[in-house]
Order: C-alpha cells, then sequence, then structure tokens
C-alpha cells in the first residue's frame, strides 16, 4: 500500500528524520493561509501517489501566498498519469544546494533489508540505476541486529564531505531504518535528501510503501488508504479477499494459485495475448469468489475474452463450476468464457458445467490459445 508523501513525511519526522515545515491545502484559499502563516517561500505539491510529479507540473515554487494561491487552483484537480490531484502540501521552500538519494528495500535475494544511497539524487534514480550503478552505494542489514552505526556512516561518506553533514547523514539513516522497520515498509525513499545554506541536512520528499501483508497490525497506516486514488476494481477484489492486479490487455484471467496465475499470464503472451489482470482465487473454492472475480473482469472494458485455469487441489472443481455457472446466470456474460477444470472432483464438476455452453478446447496450451482466438 502506498501512502502520500505528506504522510510518509509525517512518518518521518515522528522518527526525528529532519523534514520541512509543511501543512495540507485542499483548497487554493487553503493553501493562501498556509503560505500566509508560514510568511516564506513555499513549495506547492501535488499529492498523488504516483512519482515524477515535479516532471508533470506538480510540484512549484511560490514566492509568497498570492501565487501559492494561484498555483494551488492550478494543481488542484490537475491530472497526473491518471491520478487527479485533491490535495496539495504546502511545505516551506528551502534553498538546495545539494541533492541525494536514500532508499531502503526488502532485497528479496539475500532476505535482508538493503540501503542504497547516491549522490547523484533528484533526478531518475532508475536511470543512475541502469547507467552508472558505480554511482550507488549498498549496505545490507542483518534485520536481527538492525542497522549497524559504521554501516550508516560509510553510506554517509559517500554522500557528504563535510564531517558534521556525514553525521547528520549517518544519524538521518539511523532513523530512516526504524522508519522502515517501525512501520513494516517493503520501501522508504528520500529523493532527494538535500544540504542547505548554513550546513543543515534535510528529507524535502519522502516515499513509503507498506507491505500489505503487515496491514492487519498497522491499523492506523490502513486507514490512510486513499480510496479515490485506487483502482475501483482493485478495491472491489480486496473486499471479495482476491488477489488481483489489473493490467491492460484483453484476456481476463482467473486462476487458483499465485504461481499458476503468473504461469498461466505467461502463457498468454507467449501465444501472441495480453492477460487483462492477474487473479488468484485462492486456496479454498468458495462458488461466490468465482462470482466476484467475473464480475471484476467483466467489468473492465478492454476484456475480450475470459481464461478460467484451475488446477484442483484443496481447490474443488465442483464448487468452482458451481461458482462459474452462477456467474453466468448473475452476470450473463457477453463475450467468451473458455475453462479448464483439472484435479480434485473435476468430473464432477465438468458435469456441473455441462448447464452453460462453453467452447470447448483440452490441454493448458489450447485453452489458452482458444481464449486468445476468441478475443479476436
Ligand atoms: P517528485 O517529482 O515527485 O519526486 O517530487 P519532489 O518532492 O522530489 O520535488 C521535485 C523537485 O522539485 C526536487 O527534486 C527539487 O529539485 C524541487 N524542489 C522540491 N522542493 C524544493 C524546495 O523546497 N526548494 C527548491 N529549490 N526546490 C525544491
Ligand atoms: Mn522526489
Amino acid at each position: 500500500m502506498k501512502v502520500h508523501e505528506y504522510q510518509a513525511r509525517q512518518m518521518f519526522a515522528d522518527h526525528g528524520v529532519p523534514v520541512p515545515n509543511g501543512e495540507i491545502a485542499t483548497t487554493s484559499s487553503e493553501a493562501y493561509e498556509i503560505a500566509e502563516r508560514f510568511n516564506k517561500p513555499v513549495m506547492v505539491k501535488a499529492q498523488v501517489l504516483v512519482g515524477g510529479r515535479g516532471k508533470a507540473g506538480g510540484v512549484k515554487y511560490a514566492e509568497n501566498a498570492e501565487a501559492a494561491q494561484v498555483l494551488a487552483t492550478k494543481i488542484i484537480d490537475m491530472d497526473i498519469k491518471g491520478e487527479t490531484v485533491h490535495k496539495v502540501l504546502i511545505s516551506e521552500a528551502v534553498d538546495i544546494l545539494s541533492e541525494s538519494y536514500v532508499g531502503i528495500i526488502l532485497d528479496r535475494a539475500t532476505q535482508k533489508p538493503v540501503i542504497m544511497v547516491s549522490s547523484a539524487g533528484g533526478v531518475d534514480i532508475e536511470e543512475v540505476a541502469d547507467k552508472t550503478p558505480e554511482k550507488i552505494f549498498k549496505e545490507y542489514v542483518d534485520p536481527v541486529v538492525g542497522l549497524q552505526a559504521y554501516q550508516a556512516r560509510n553510506l554517509a561518506y559517500k554522500l557528504f564531505k563535510d564531517i558534521g553533514q556525514v553525521r547528520q547523514g549517518a544519524d538521518i539513516l539511523m532513523k530512516l531504518y526504524q522508519t522502515f522497520w517501525d512501520v513494516d515498509a517493503s520501501l522508504v525513499e528520500i529523493n532527494p535528501l538535500v544540504t542547505v545554506p548554513g550546513g543543515k541536512v534535510l528529507a524535502i520528499d519522502a516515499k513509503v510503501n507498506i507491505d500489505d501483508n503487515a496491514l492487519y497490525r498497522q491499523k492506523e497506516i490502513e486507514a490512510m488508504r486513499d480510496l479515490a486514488a485506487e483502482e475501483p476494481a482493485e478495491i472491489k477484489a480486496r473486499e471479495a479477499d482476491l488477489s488481483f492486479v489489473k493490467l491492460d490487455g484483453s484476456i481476463g484471467c482467473i486462476v487458483n494459485g499465485a504461481g499458476l496465475a503468473m504461469t498461466t499470464m505467461d502463457l498468454v503472451k507467449r501465444y501472441g495475448g495480453e492477460p487483462a489482470n492477474f487473479l488468484d482465487i485462492g486456496g479454498s473454492s468458495n462458488p461466490q469468489k468465482v462470482v466476484a472475480a467475473m464480475d471484476i473482469i467483466l467489468s473492465d472494458p478492454n476484456v475480450r475474452s475470459i481464461l478460467i485455469n484451475i488446477f484442483g487441489g484443496i481447490t474443488r472443481c465442483d464448487d468452482v463450476a458451481s461458482g462459474i455457472v452462477e456467474a453466468f446466470k448473475q452476470l450473463k456474460p457477453s463475450i467468451p468464457v473458455v475453462v479448464r477444470l483439472t484435479g480434485t472432483n473435476e468430473k464432477e464438476g465438468k458435469k456441473i458445467l455441462a448447464s452453460v455452453k462453453l467452447p470447448s478446447a483440452d490441454t493448458l496450451d489450447n485453452v489458452v490459445k482458444k481464449a486468445i482466438e476468441l478475443a479476436g
């Protein structure tokens, strides 16, 4: 789950990471009031969950409260990569002398958090990683003992020459790691971490992604979920307890098990199709889940055929078949649905399915080809 910059900033501030003063405005007159209270130049920053707001025109400098109001008028309701801006952060502007990058993610290969820093900050860090990977420095953290002070210092020396700034940098890294740990983040990022006249180091951007699997114990954070910024289909899927990711293709996929779902998508691509989604109905095969899955997929106008691939284990084919029949009754799909049903209670399942008219196909490969062919 992603949170907005202002929320991520609050998490940083709660852990002692220095950030500029800022407040949220939902109207341009609020923006004016906040900027007037600060009584100095401010940044007007669109709060959207997508990156690269600056380049998209969503981060602007305002000399005074009047300018902040004009800019807020422009930025509120602006569309940034498909997301509408509802809030702007009015943040005290700082003079920037240098910009660096600091990020922490979970490295799956080593099963450890990895801290990455680069003095080439501010810009697109993916590009730095791609073209000049030698400019990125890393430290892997043993999760049992946490980030060690010497590791934080090693990294801080890569960013700063001034010893005072090295100390501040190391301190910020320790606090950032604590934030990462405490909020169950899958990613925390400061881009840029800046130095200002007088020598202070501070975070002027903040990004935090929370591990969805930890939300059950991060109730306060879960309550921050911004439904307005999420795909309606993904909200529905979460409510139905389905793992679902919307994609841009035309072949809707309903599969049991994450691995089989990935394999199914691979096959769709191999035979020249594009999956419309990832969807795992999970282990237990409540027929209602199949109905919910069909409903979600049918609401996507790009979908031109649906591919159902079930390998019955704990999931029983007859339950899934009942779900499919029920979905046909309730939703009356006007696009072709191709089904592969094999494993536990396969015979019973196929009997149930006989009551709906489905294109026939046998092996997994053929079922996938059929779904693509029928999508046209
Ligand atoms: P992003 O585009 O979503 O990453 O948003 P950022 O918060 O990182 O802002 C984009 C860019 O705007 C930064 O890299 C800075 O160059 C610039 N910027 C943001 N805040 C300030 C500020 O307080 N002062 C100055 N001079 N520039 C800023
Ligand atoms: Mn940034």
